[in-house]
């Protein structure tokens, strides 16, 4: 389970954050590139860069949080 704690700064405020356990392997972009982006400088992490808004765009996410193989995607909301 992500830890709300240990978020990754670049996080946009709202339900759905990465935290630092990410291991970079890119699965949530491919499953939700309009949610997930990674960091291009510095350790490379997943971060999320736009909040759903539709509950097709909250599916992605969820998606996106079940196929995390290390569990580093939460959501607090
Ligand atoms: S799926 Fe999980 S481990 Fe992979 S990049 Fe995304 S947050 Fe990081």
């Amino acid at each position: 389970m992500a830890n709300k704690t240990m978020k990754v700064s670049e996080n946009i405020p709202g339900p759905y954050f990465v935290d630092t356990d990410c291991i970079a392997c890119e699965l949530c972009v491919d499953t939700a590139p309009g949610h997930f982006k990674m960091t291009d400088d510095g350790q490379p992490h997943a971060y999320v860069f736009k909040q759903p808004q539709t509950d097709e765009e909250k599916d992605n996410c969820e998606d996106a949080l079940g196929a995390c193989p290390v569990d580093a995607i939460g959501n607090d909301g």
